[in-house]
This record gives C-alpha cells, structure tokens and sequence, in this order.
C-alpha cells in the first residue's frame, strides 16, 4: 500500500473561514498557534464541525484492493477518481503464466515453504496485480483467479467482460480528495479493531502521511484498540 499526500488547503483558510463568523480577522496570526487553537476549539470542543470542511486533503491511494475499495466507496462524503478495469486490464495480456497450468490444490501441495513461495519468480510476478494476505491458501486461489483472467484476455474476451471474474484482491488505485471532518469520521471508524485490516492499514497510513500541523486535528480519532 502507498499513500501520497497530492494537495491540501493551509490552517490560515479554515482560520480565516471560522473567523468570518466574528468577523475577527485581526488577531489571525497566519496560521500560527493561536489560528490552531482556534480551529480545534470552535470545529472540535464548540462542534461547529461544518467550519473543518474548509480544510481539504488530496492523496494518491494505490497497491490497494478492490475489496478495500468497496468498503472506501461507502465514504459518501469524498471524491474518488478510481484506475478503471474497463480500460487497463489490457496490463495483463501481454504476461507470462503465473501458475505453469497448475491449480490451487497443485500449487498448495507442491509449495509449503510461505518464505519461499513469496519470493517465487511467479508469486513476485503476481504481486504487482494483487494484493497478498500472506495465507497461502487465499492467495494461491488469488493466483489461480489471476491466471484465469489472464487466459480469457488472451482469447479475446473484451475488458468489460473480462472484468466480471477479477478477484477481490485485484489492485487499484485512486485519487481521493477528502475534508477534515469527513476524514475525521473515516480515521474514527476504520483505524477501529473491528474494521478490515487493509483499510485499518490504510486509515492509519493517512493520518501519517498529514502534514505535522494538521495532525493534532485527528490525534483522538486515532484508535488505540489493537
Ligand atoms: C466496522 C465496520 C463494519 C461495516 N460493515 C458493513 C456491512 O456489513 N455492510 C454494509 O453495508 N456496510 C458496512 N459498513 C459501512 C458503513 O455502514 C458506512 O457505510 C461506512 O462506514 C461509511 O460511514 P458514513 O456513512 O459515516 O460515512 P459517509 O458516507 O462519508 O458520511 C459521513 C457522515 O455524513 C452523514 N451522512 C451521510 N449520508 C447521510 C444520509 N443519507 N443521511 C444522514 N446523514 C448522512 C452522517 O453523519 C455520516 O456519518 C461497515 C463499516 C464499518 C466501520
């Protein structure tokens, strides 16, 4: 997974909004420790949330799944821009088989050596379009489901066809601009234990990837269940 902070509007703007409302422009210190204050104090302890919605973020999300897409998708309140199947799964034609024609009972029972097996020529191969789960079992049956759609394209079948047996591990990415409040929300529900591992992965690895002086507007949304 890789996470790539694109853009993000300053703590002066969602200053500078909030203080609108008073009309107190004056004792902006751009963005310094008194604008902070404020912002934490009037959109997190006084709850006029809507003002955190001036603060924005744009990141880069990829060597993710499509089942963690999914699960993404639900965040009504964020814009993805999402790699389409329709038009790239060309990626996978021109590519050498990932499995020597074996199934997943084949490949389960030749490879049991989980080191080895990850640093296999084919598994290494296979990594680059789908995401691991580290059991052997569910990534072999990845594999299998990889190879399978990489020998439909090879006969022809169109992408928008092809597409309907892509596995869920299947990677994507996107770019996906969010605002404060809103991720907010999403740092709170899926850095939970009781969320997806990917997606915790992912919630956590965007409140990282925040610049420093944005952090503190997210610290308490972080869960330190494990
Ligand atoms: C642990 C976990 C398990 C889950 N399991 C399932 C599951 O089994 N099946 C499933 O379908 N989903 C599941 N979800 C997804 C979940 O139901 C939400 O769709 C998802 O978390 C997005 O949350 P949200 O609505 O708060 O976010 P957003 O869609 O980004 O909305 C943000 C906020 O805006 C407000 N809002 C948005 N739309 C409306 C509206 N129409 N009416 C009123 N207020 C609105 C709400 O305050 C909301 O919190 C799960 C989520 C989690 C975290």
């Amino acid at each position: 997974m890789k996470v790539d902070l694109l853009q993000h509007s300053s703590i002066e703007i969602c200053a500078h909004a909030i203080r609108t409302c008073w009309q107190s422009f004056d004792k902006s210190d751009d963005g310094g420790e008194k604008d902070r204050d404020l912002i934490d104090r009037v959109g997190n302890k006084f709850k006029h949330a809507s003002t955190l919605e001036h603060l924005t973020y744009t990141f880069y999300i990829s060597d993710v799944s499509r089942a963690l897409l999914q699960e993404l998708a639900r965040h009504r309140m964020a814009s993805p821009s999402v790699k389409s199947t329709r038009y790239t799964l060309k990626e996978l034609k021109d590519e050498e088989t990932f499995t020597n024609g074996m199934s997943m009972l084949e490949l389960k029972e030749t490879y049991t050596n989980a080191s080895e097996v990850y640093a296999d020529v084919h598994m290494t191969r296979a990594s680059k379009y789908l995401v691991f789960t580290d059991i052997l079992g569910v990534d072999f049956a990845s594999v299998v489901a990889l190879e399978n759609l990489r020998l439909i394209l090879k006969d022809g079948v169109a992408n928008d066809r092809a597409k309907f047996c892509l596995p869920e591990s299947y990677k994507t990415e996107l770019t996906w601009t969010i605002n404060a409040r809103s991720l907010q929300n999403f740092i709170s529900l899926r850095s939970s234990k009781a969320a997806l591992w990917e997606i915790r992965d992912l919630a956590v690895m965007l409140f990282e990837t925040l610049p420093e002086d944005h952090q503190y507007l997210f610290n308490s949304c972080v869960s330190n269940d494990s």
